[in-house]
């Protein structure tokens, strides 16, 4: 489906937008990307790129799943950028978009819409920043963020609402999980509602393998830096109270449907059993 995006393309303000990583930089574009230079990313052998919502609106739509009844996953089509899945929970008391694509066009606002329109967006670390001012415009809504990775925000808004500490409340049970690891400040979403005994949403702070049979927790995945175990034992700490069965992750192979968590508590063994408790 082609979108019918004038509006936005006539909005200069989404436009500096790094080819690599997707990060959208509200003043003049710098001579390399912050994020990209940054060690848990990269900038590849071609170098630093750039684009602008223009360039992007003709060559690029959104794609919807439906992993579950009440969840939507949504991703740039063809992909782009670091190529993550955004999550859109649709929920009783308000939807809630986890974690954000650098793209958003008519279609996807209408389908959206058609759903309830968000109530919010959270987002679980730097890297899917992205557009997030943009769609927080078109909904109107705040964008929950962790004061932790504050210095991180390029592309600011009055929408941003930064919370500190171990989580955020939201709604119907919704709760913003502050971890760590990835980033300072990365965190995962538990939604209880979702699913058959509740769903975690697990952005890259939690990294699904393609076999889906383990989960590794690393600071970097494209470098391939890992974090110490006694870092890794504490953000289990933090996740094994959470009830959940299903886990979705990032990227568009990272589905368990069910027994997440005995997957997630086996992977923990494997790491005691490797490197002991640090
Ligand atoms: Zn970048
Ligand atoms: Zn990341």
């Amino acid at each position: 489906m082609k979108n019918n995006s004038t509006h936005y393309v006539e909005n200069p303000d989404w436009n500096n937008i790094c080819l690599v990583c997707g990060t959208r930089y509200q003043d003049a574009m710098p001579e390399s990307c912050a994020i990209c230079n940054d060690e848990r990313q990269y900038v590849p052998p071609t170098g630093q790129k750039w684009t602008s919502y223009v360039a992007m609106s003709r060559a690029n739509t959104i794609r919807i799943g439906n992993p579950l009844p009440d969840v939507y996953d949504l991703r740039i089509s063809p992909a782009f950028g670091i190529g993550q899945l955004a999550h859109l929970v649709v929920s009783p008391g308000g939807n809630l978009l986890w974690d954000c694509i650098p793209f958003i066009d008519e279609a996807t606002i209408a389908f959206i819409r058609s759903k309830g329109g968000l109530r919010g967006i959270a987002i679980s670390h730097p890297h899917y920043y992205s557009l997030m001012k943009a769609w927080a415009d078109a909904f109107e809504c705040p964008v929950y963020l962790h004061q932790a990775d504050k210095q991180w925000v390029l592309d600011g808004s009055d929408r941003v609402r930064f919370f500190e500490g171990a989580k955020q409340v939201l709604w119907d049970g919704m709760e913003i999980v502050h971890t760590g690891g990835h980033f300072a400040g990365s965190t995962i979403l538990h939604a209880p509602q979702t699913g058959k005994e509740g769903s975690v949403f697990a952005g890259d702070t939690l990294q699904i393998a393609p076999s889906r049979q383990f989960i590794s927790i690393m600071y970097s995945y494209p470098n391939v830096i890992p974090l110490p175990v006694s870092k890794i034992l504490s953000i289990a700490g933090i996740v094994n109270p959470l009830a959940f069965d299903s886990m979705y992750g990032a990227f568009e192979w990272q589905k368990i449907h069910t027994g997440a968590k005995e997957i997630f508590t086996r992977t923990i063994a494997r790491y005691e059993e490797i490197y002991g408790h640090g």
